[in-house]
């Protein structure tokens, strides 16, 4: 009658824990800077808190350390 009941037999709490670290390690989901709650990496508000949240924030790191790596190794 209730398959989604059966199937968690951990209880709701512990497996929710385990899919939103692996959602976080996947780079489905990322943590608000604000109030530290999960939120879809999509997203342009957190949904808890309201913080604004830029989509793909992360690249733009990554393009911004890559950049600054190539800049340290030209002398000028
Ligand atoms: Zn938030």
């Amino acid at each position: 009658m209730y398959p989604y009941f059966s199937n968690n037999p951990y209880g709701a709490n512990s497996k929710e824990a385990t899919t939103e670290k692996n959602k976080i390690e996947s780079g489905e989901m990322r943590k608000c800077p604000e109030c530290a709650e999960l939120v879809i990496r999509e997203a342009r508000i957190c949904r808890f808190c309201g913080y604004k949240l830029y989509p793909k924030p992360l690249i733009q790191e990554q393009e911004i350390e890559e950049f600054t790596r190539k800049q340290a190794l030209r002398p000028n």
